[in-house]
């Protein structure tokens, strides 16, 4: 069975693997950074890192990327001219709340859809369609009903497991570490990043909210069933371009309705704010957040060189606990 490599939260997996292709939401890391690229300065690490893993990548049957930002949009350019295996670009709307904008979304799933019979899937029907949603809704609630059980890191790891594939291994319940309830929240972590949530527990905290978009945030909200069984294409874009809150969107007030409600019921006291080097529409909302969330928030921002960046972090994030302590 061919694979098929994303990274954006908006590319539904249930299409792919509805095509009987097998939907793969790739974690770069910062060694794959593609180093080949013209110059570093300027683009966002994480997606010089998923060049290099697209580049690098010789069994993937195809890649498909979004316009969600302009920097992923020159990757899209860059992988089709250098790359090895074919490439999509989904047109995803950064408006979303206009009946037009939802049917471009479907229309653009529906072009997917002829790519990937082109790469040699199958046009699935709405049962076949609303089968898949069910299996990957159902690992999803499954993490979810885990969180309480699981450290920080390792519901990371249970969400980006279910990336690769909608059957996860058991999930074992592990003794806590107590600490002051932190939020994080930013765009993507790469697989190396997930060292901060060891390192916010050994000074002391405890990440409670993943509000990153590898985290809960970017995760597919739960599927109405009746109109899943009447309609599922509509009801996957429903879920996936109608409800997974972003920076990208406009407007993007759902983000910050979101954040207050999950802030408040994880009893979170401070905001840790991760952001890449030249990403604009990250660095855009801090301003944003601070003046929308009555919490302490901590910027920390990586031009994705955690070997040389860890002391200085490490550092902060101590520094901020004590204030919260
Ligand atoms: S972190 Fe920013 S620049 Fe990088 S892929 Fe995400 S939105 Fe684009």
């Amino acid at each position: 069975m061919k694979t098929i490599i994303y990274t954006c939260p908006y590319i539904p997996a249930e299409w792919i693997a509805a095509h009987g292709l097998h939907a793969s939401r790739i974690v770069p890391d910062h060694v794959d950074a593609d180093l080949s690229l013209a110059r570093a300065e300027g683009v966002c690490p994480y997606v010089r890192s998923f060049i290099g893993q697209v580049m690098a990548d010789k069994e993937a049957g195809g890649a498909v990327l979004t316009t969600v930002c302009d920097q992923m949009r020159r990757a899209f350019d860059i992988i089709v001219r250098n790359g090895a295996i074919p490439a999509f670009l989904m047109n995803v709307p950064n408006t979303w709340q206009t009946p037009a904008a939802q049917a471009l979304y479907i229309d653009e799933l529906k072009r997917l859809g002829r790519f990937l019979v082109q790469l040699g899937g199958t046009s699935p029907s709405d049962e076949a369609l609303a089968e898949v949603m069910l299996e990957y809704d159902d690992a999803r609630t499954s993490i979810r009903s885990a969180r309480e059980y699981l450290s920080a890191r390792r519901f990371a790891d249970a969400i980006a497991q279910n990336r690769v594939c909608n059957k996860l291994h058991t999930l074992h319940a592990e003794p806590l570490v107590e600490g002051v309830p932190l939020a994080l929240a930013g765009g993507p972590l790469m697989r190396s990043d997930y060292e901060l949530f060891d390192m916010v527990e050994q000074l002391g905290g405890r990440i409670v909210l993943d509000a990153t978009e590898t985290g809960d945030r970017g995760m597919c909200p739960e599927f109405d069933r009746a109109r899943l069984r009447k309609d599922p294409l509509r009801e996957l874009a429903r879920a996936y371009f109608g409800s997974i809150p972003d920076a990208s969107r406009r407007p993007n007030s759902d983000l910050y309705e979101w954040l207050e409600r999950e802030l408040i019921g994880r009893a979170v006291r401070g905001i840790i704010f991760r952001r890449y080097l030249w990403c604009d529409l990250w660095h855009a909302e801090l301003g944003r957040l601070k003046d929308r969330i009555e919490l302490p928030v901590l910027d920390i921002d990586s031009a994705g060189e955690n070997h040389l960046e860890r002391p200085r972090i490490s550092n902060r994030i101590r520094a901020f606990l004590e204030m919260l302590q």
